[in-house]
């Protein structure tokens, strides 16, 4: 790749003097020089969100940087890597130039190449980013992981169908779909269809009416593999789902994979055949639960690395400590983070990212000296035990607690609230709130004691950890 350019690598430095350093980092140096050409200068962003926001926020200024450099009007257009069409356009630019581009510098996009030549002969409407290797297994999806890989690779045997349920933005979608792209590499000829129950109700609808059921019909049961979102949407639809029980048994006896994914287990389905509900149970039935603070943090570095961004850990760990029940919700904040830091060009910190995050979390609300004495005056437990390293059950409680509650007090990152606990290590921090959180569900009991001592510190309990 060409990014020593000498325009580019003198508009670079330009605006480094003018930029923040954050904005400078996260937006100006990852941009790669495409090419100059008729006052025309192409960049290269490594990924669409990238391109967009230099796009949005940076045209003018680049623009501006390299007319001082060149001494005349400057365009400026930006493409990315992972771009399928201004990919392949970015490779003619480059091999006409006779320039030898490495495959390593695109390797974002060598999946999504395949899958994309893939879908010219098989139209499934699958979304691209929606793969295994994007998915991360954890402790509350391995079981879901598992059973989709297994139907992906040997479909239409004992797992058929395959139920996959959990709550809103658990990753059931990007589960099932993945299943879709890997059926589709593994045997390329295969006929693969995704459809949310929304839009297998609009169609039964339309077939009704322009009299076309057979059209319908020829249309879902002519697959090999049907994922189908969002079941939950057929309660109280009778005629959809008489429809949808004579498609689920043709399919079935005709050996397709039938993969169904649903807010809830089947037994839980009101509204509901009874008929539809057996069969939805006649499979293999696989929960999708909230990840531990583990998972989220692997989630987020992982979405870092598709991005090519760097986040501090600290950061990374203080956003997996404040979403905690949705994933789609996580990776809101992640992306909130980034836009806002490089919006402010403040620093990517936790300090200066917290306020944004939640607006609760204003100022530090308690001080961990605070925190430390008022729960070892809650549970009786003198200070030095509550920071030892006893492993007596009441002081070990009111040690995780007390560290659940200065993680939602106070903006300290986990090794820090580690520190405050006679040195301790983040992980231990981090299971600490684990054990907490799980608890506050189930024993109601600790829910009370730890509503308490929050009232006591004035703790605002809307703040998510
Ligand atoms: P659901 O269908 O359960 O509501 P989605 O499949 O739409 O949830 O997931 C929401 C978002 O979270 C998507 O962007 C998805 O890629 C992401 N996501 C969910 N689970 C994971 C996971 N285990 N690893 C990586 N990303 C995930
Ligand atoms: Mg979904």
């Amino acid at each position: 790749m060409q990014a020593t350019n000498p325009i580019w690598a003198e508009v670079q430095q330009l605006l480094q003097k003018n930029l923040s350093k954050p904005s400078f980092e996260t937006w100006i140096r990852p941009a790669k020089f495409n090419g100059f050409e008729n006052g025309i200068l192409t960049l290269i962003a490594p990924n669409s969100f990238s391109s967009d926001w230099l796009r949005k926020n940076y045209c003018e200024t680049i623009e501006k940087a390299a007319e001082e450099i060149c001494g005349h009007n400057v365009k400026v257009i930006f493409k990315y890597e992972t771009n399928i069409n201004s990919l392949s356009e970015t490779k003619d630019n480059l091999k006409e130039k006779n320039i030898n581009i490495q495959e390593k510098s695109f390797s974002n996009s060598q999946d999504i190449t395949a899958t994309l030549k893939n879908r010219s002969k098989n139209p499934n409407s699958l979304n691209f980013r929606y793969v295994f290797k994007r998915f991360v297994v954890g402790p509350n999806s391995r079981l879901a992981h598992a059973a989709a890989l297994a139907v992906a690779e040997s479909p239409g045997r004992e797992f058929n169908p395959l139920f996959i349920c959990g709550g809103v933005g658990l990753g059931k979608t990007h589960l099932m779909q993945a299943i879709g792209h890997y059926r589709v590499e593994i045997d390329p000829e295969a006929k693969v269809k995704y459809v949310s129950t929304e839009t297998f109700t609009n169609d039964v609808i339309s077939g009704i009416r322009r009299d076309g059921m057979t059209a319908i019909r020829d249309k879902y049961r002519n697959v090999d593999l049907i994922l189908i979102d969002d079941i939950q949407f057929l309660e109280g639809k009778e005629y959809t789902q008489e429809e949808f029980f004579h498609t689920f048994n043709a399919l079935h006896e005709s050996g397709s994979q039938i993969v169904i994914a649903s807010d809830r287990p089947p037994s839980q389905l009101s509204g509901i055949q009874e008929r539809l509900i057996s069969r939805f149970s006649m499979g293999m039935t696989a929960d999708i639960q909230s990840p531990d603070l583990e998972t989220r943090v692997a989630i987020l570095q992982k979405k870092a690395e598709q991005e090519r961004m760097t986040l501090p850990r600290d950061l990374i760990q203080f956003i997996a400590g404040r979403f905690t029940s949705n994933i789609r919700e996580l990776e809101g904040a992640f992306t909130r983070a980034v836009a806002f830091a490089s919006i402010t060009g403040l620093p990517l910190t936790v300090q200066s990212i917290a306020p944004m995050l939640d607006p609760n979390s204003v100022g530090v609300v308690v001080t961990p000296t605070q925190v430390i004495k008022k729960v070892s005056e809650f549970f009786k437990v003198s200070t030095d035990e509550l920071i030892s390293s006893s492993r007596r059950k009441p002081v070990s409680q009111a040690r995780q607690i007390g560290m659940y509650l200065m993680r939602q007090g106070t903006d300290l990152s986990l090794p820090r609230i580690g520190e405050e606990f006679g040195g301790k290590d983040h992980t231990t921090v981090m299971y600490a709130i684990e054990q907490v959180e799980k608890k506050l569900s189930t024993d109601p009991n600790i829910a009370s004691q730890v509503q308490k001592i929050r009232d006591l510190l004035q703790i605002d309990s809307r703040k998510n950890l």
